[in-house]
């Protein structure tokens, strides 16, 4: 038996160590693949064979070339191959995108109500509608969906807690794929900041190690490490809403005093800003009128966000001075109130950083903005597919 084991797995090793040579750019030519990878050009050209049954690459007109010779086919990852399904809970909003193998966002919708009042089976009931409208609406194949949710995951799919939904040991995936509408995908869950921190990753990395920031109504944190994204020992890392700013402050929705989440939180800067937390006023409208109040140098607005950033500069120079990452992206809603809360965390961090004198801490909005997560989640599927692409193509070649 050994013999053909050891046969598969090296299939499958070359297979993906081809298509990691393939990029949505520049084209690349199996010539070229084979002398970047040291295998040989008859390897390359069956992998590639398989890669293109299985709708992973597409052939592109060769660019002209001068000289002797005939000019290579060029290899990309093909727009029209497997897609990823991304999902999205957050306390007052739902969201799903469509992600094709280049990264273009083929389908994306948001439904805004607050999930709060909300038994989990009603809102997955919902997701799973949503994730139909998808799979439908786009015509392209979906390999898997992946779902993002405010609290802590395990690989099971169980969300231990979501404290802002009010969720404890709650079962996502059971009744996910149970619900009447699910469209027969697999599913894993994970974390909403961890997804937008592997989308930002994969757009337009800040750099090799960096915290990622989503500011929703809570606030969750992705921290990437040398390119990779950190998860701790259980999968629990960036709990950055609950990093104590003021002992003695407001309780938080954890139980615990002053966490982060009650001083830049959504809900924190309205209430600061003296907008209130009217029911009829949804968060996108309440972030919208903030732009604008800020815009307008309302100076109501200006002090919630300047204590905002404040609060968010000391929690995230704590992390910072841990892990020795060298930018913080504003994600989330955070990503429409850069422009205002940037500052702040910069001079928190330019206080509190003992390396800031030497190597600044660089600030920035998130490329992917507000959809930063949705994107992610669906990013991340096809970034799994790519890295480990043999069961995909034993299945479609
Ligand atoms: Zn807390």
């Amino acid at each position: 038996m050994d013999g053909p084991v050891r046969q598969r797995s090296l299939w499958q090793h070359n297979l993906a160590l081809v298509l990691g040579h393939v990029g949505t750019a520049t084209p690349t030519s199996r010539a070229e693949i084979a002398a970047t990878t040291g295998l040989t050009r008859a390897t390359v050209s069956s992998l590639v064979e398989d890669l293109l049954r299985a709708d992973l690459v597409a052939e592109v007109e060769p660019a002209p070339r001068t000289g002797a010779g005939r000019p290579a086919t060029g290899l990309v990852l093909c727009p029209n191959g497997p897609t990823g399904l991304g999902l999205e809970i957050n306390v007052d909003y739902l969201s799903a995108a469509v992600v094709d193998l280049t990264g273009a966002v083929r389908h994306h919708v948001v439904h805004r109500v607050d999930q709060r009042d909300r038994a989990p089976e009603q809102v997955l009931a919902d997701v799973a509608r949503m994730a139909a409208e998808a799979v439908g609406g786009v015509d392209l194949t979906v390999a898997a969906a992946r779902l993002a949710v405010p609290g802590l995951v395990n690989g099971n799919g169980l969300v231990r807690v979501a404290p802002n939904l009010g969720w404890r040991d709650v079962d996502v995936r059971g009744p996910l794929t149970a619900a009447p509408h699910w469209p027969d995908l697999p599913v894993s869950v994970d974390n909403e900041a961890n997804l937008g921190a592997l989308g930002e990753l994969a757009v337009a990395p800040a750099s090799p190690s960096f915290l990622y920031v989503s500011g929703e109504v809570g606030i969750g944190a992705g921290v990437v490490l040398d390119g990779a994204l950190f998860r701790g020992a259980h999968g629990w890392s960036g709990e950055i809403g609950h990093v104590t700013v003021a002992p003695d402050g407001l309780v938080c929705r954890c139980g615990a005093r002053g966490c982060l989440e009650q001083y830049a939180g959504q809900e924190a800067i309205t209430r600061a800003a003296g907008i209130g937390r009217d029911p009829a006023l949804s968060a996108d409208v309440a972030v919208a009128t903030i732009v604008e109040l800020a815009s307008a140098s309302d100076p109501g607005v200006l002090d919630a966000l300047r204590g905002a950033g404040t609060a968010l500069g000391i929690a995230a120079a704590g992390v910072v001075n841990v892990l020795d990452v060298d930018t913080v992206v504003l994600g989330g809603t955070f990503a429409a109130l850069a422009d205002w809360l940037g500052s702040h965390v910069e001079r928190e961090l330019r206080k509190r950083v003992l390396t800031a004198e030497w190597s600044p801490i660089g600030v920035r909005a998130s490329a992917l903005g507000a959809s930063a997560t949705v994107v992610g989640a669906a990013g991340s599927v096809l970034r799994d597919l790519r890295a480990a692409p043999a069961s995909w193509v034993s299945v479609h070649r």
